[in-house]
């Protein structure tokens, strides 16, 4: 069975190592909106050891301190479903109040017709600091 996210880098890459990549979504309705994909195919986070989990989330919160830094969001939204797509990820969405679907999830019902366009030029470099090796 193929699946998008072995087959795909599935955005634009932002940084990767041996474990994981981080990828910017290309949603004009959601700038900003990246996701960090498992390497390998797992589907759920409890299939890694426990070190793993543990790297994973730490690159997650890494990536959400970026996008906080580089876009200053009314809210940030995690979320890890992979219904449709059953490879582990997970979402990091910067939520503003007057974006397409606020206060419902992206997924929901829209409240207006589209969000407004959101300068991302400081997250590239923002996520690449986040990530980089501590000294
Ligand atoms: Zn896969």
């Amino acid at each position: 069975m193929s699946c998008e996210l072995c087959d795909q880098t599935g955005g634009q890459l932002l940084w990767r190592d041996e474990r994981c990549r981080v990828v910017r979504v290309g949603d004009p309705d959601y700038p900003g909106f990246c996701r960090i994909i498992w390497n390998a195919h797992v589907a759920e986070m409890t299939d890694l050891p426990p070190a793993d989990r543990a790297r994973l989330m730490e690159v997650v919160f890494a990536v959400e301190e970026a996008v906080r830094e580089a876009l200053s969001p009314d809210k940030i939204n995690l979320a890890s479903l992979g219904n449709l797509v059953p490879h582990l990820h997970w979402h990091v969405i910067p939520r503003f109040r007057n974006d397409r679907h606020f206060p419902a999830p992206i997924w929901g019902q829209p409240a207006r017709p589209a969000s407004p366009a959101r300068d991302c030029s400081a997250l590239a470099d923002a996520v690449a600091r986040h990530l980089a090796p501590r000294a």
